[in-house]
């Protein structure tokens, strides 16, 4: 096989989930029948990797220094939702209605892996708590091990900022019945139960 077309096999293998047949299935597809698109493809890559940057306020992906979310006014500037990746600030924006800001920590709290306060943007977060007009930080990290430790540190550090902290509720799924859920969401949803008014 000519190198260049191992190279792309080889390149197109970064994508996740994309194996050594499905990449020179890709390879093979584009080459064959869609030049035009796979140009249009590595421009888009090209612009996209050299351009998008993180946003200097939330670190969500944007090409400017202060993403749009960030800049527009019509969001609420009293609610902070603290999220571990772009994916799930994408999924909250898609799913629910919320209208206030958010923060990225591009990561959770992994010692082990190198992942410190540092890596987070922890000293960004606590600045922009410190700036007042936050009045309740959502904490959304996922209900994982580390994803509850990392919950755990940014309580602490909203409350020193004096700022509410609050949790999703991870629980039933809606329409689920009990019997069927795993013994850990089931423990979690037991353990955060909330009063009836
Ligand atoms: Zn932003």
């Amino acid at each position: 096989m000519s190198k260049l077309l191992t190279d792309l096999i080889e390149a197109l293998r970064c994508l996740p989930g994309v194996g050594g047949k499905s990449a020179q299935r890709m390879a093979f597809h584009l080459l064959e029948r869609d030049r035009e698109r796979g140009l249009r493809l590595a421009q888009a890559l090209d612009e996209a990797m050299r351009q998008i940057g993180n946003c200097s306020r939330c670190r969500n992906f944007s090409e400017t220094p202060v993403c749009t979310l960030c800049a527009s006014p019509g969001r609420d500037r009293q609610v902070l939702c603290v999220v571990e990746s772009p994916t799930e600030l994408a999924a909250i924006e898609q799913a629910t209605g919320y209208r206030g800001q958010y923060f990225v920590l591009l990561g959770r709290l992994s010692p082990l892996d190198g992942l410190g306060p540092q890596e987070l943007g922890l000293d960004l977060l606590a600045e922009r708590l410190g700036e007042g007009e936050i009045e309740e930080m959502i904490i959304a990290t996922n209900p994982t091990v580390e994803g509850e430790a990392t919950a755990h540190y940014l309580a602490q550090l909203a409350r020193a900022a004096n700022v509410k902290p609050t949790r999703l509720a991870h629980g039933v799924p809606l329409g689920g019945e009990l019997e069927y859920v795993d013994r850990g969401t089931l423990a979690h949803a037991f353990g955060s139960r909330q009063s009836v008014d």
